[in-house]
């Protein structure tokens, strides 16, 4: 799924230019890195794609040949990870993975299949009847990604989805995670404000600056021209 802004802008109410107009474009399948120092814009560029955010009049957000720009954010079919995982602490891990499934009315048989899929691709196969309190932040990072990839979203948005990692962790799960994505062909948007992260997952890398998307291009290309 193609995913295309077009002269995005966003002030929020208390008069904070958050994003100023600005392009971006994302190949189906393609990995995006957003990568820019915090405060330039980053969240809110993903909370707008994923409906959570109105943007300015005037912003144009595209899923492939779909204008999605005001439509609401349980029809756009995107799933998004948090660095704060966001799951369910008292639930089993199955619990959390099938209960997004559950909101999109999905049958008992097929549930259970695509629960099953992502467990055994997240390396979760252990830890199915385990609560998330007694997991460790890595695990606890992999049952987020589960959940997310089990409704099949269109698009993933990842916001700094490893940051409460320690650093080998990092390192280990960025690189399942591009295993992932692309086994999946998910269209992918990483926000990350590490620059070796940004690198080593991506196939292109879009720079942000003061609410604007300023260079665009692959690892290579950047590297060639910092
Ligand atoms: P990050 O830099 O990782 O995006 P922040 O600490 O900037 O995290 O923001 C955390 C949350 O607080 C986000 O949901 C963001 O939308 C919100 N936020 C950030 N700045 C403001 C602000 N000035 N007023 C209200 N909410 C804000
Ligand atoms: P990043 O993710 O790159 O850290 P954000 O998108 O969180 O950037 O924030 C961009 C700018 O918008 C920052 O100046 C932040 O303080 C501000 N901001 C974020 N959320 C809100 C909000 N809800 N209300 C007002 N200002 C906000």
């Amino acid at each position: 799924m193609t995913l295309t802004l077009k002269s995005v802008s966003k002030t929020y109410p208390d008069g904070t230019v958050a994003l100023q107009p600005t392009e971006l474009h994302v190949e189906p399948g393609e990995i995006v890195s957003l990568l820019g120092p915090s405060g330039c814009g980053k969240t809110t560029l993903l909370r707008i794609i994923a409906g959570l955010e109105t943007p300015n009049a005037g912003s144009e957000v595209r899923f492939g040949d779909d204008d999605v720009t005001n439509m609401p954010v349980e029809h756009r079919k995107v799933g998004m990870v948090f660095q704060s995982y966001a799951l369910f602490p008292n639930m089993s891990v199955k619990g959390n993975i099938a209960y997004g499934l559950k909101m999109q009315k999905l049958g008992r048989d097929a549930i259970e299949e695509r629960v099953t899929e992502v467990i055994r691709l997240c390396q979760l196969e252990p830890y199915v009847d385990r609560r998330i309190t007694a997991l460790s932040g890595g695990q606890r990072q992999r049952v987020a990604l589960a959940r997310a990839f089990a409704p099949r979203p269109r698009i993933l948005l990842l916001d700094e989805p490893l940051s409460a990692l320690d650093a080998a962790l990092r390192v280990t799960l960025r690189e399942e995670l591009a295993g992932l994505l692309r086994r999946f062909n998910i269209t992918a948007l990483f926000v990350t404000h590490d620059q070796d992260e940004a690198m080593a997952i991506a196939d292109k890398v879009a720079v942000m600056s003061h609410g604007k998307v300023v260079q665009t291009g692959t690892p290579e290309e950047l590297y060639r021209n910092p």
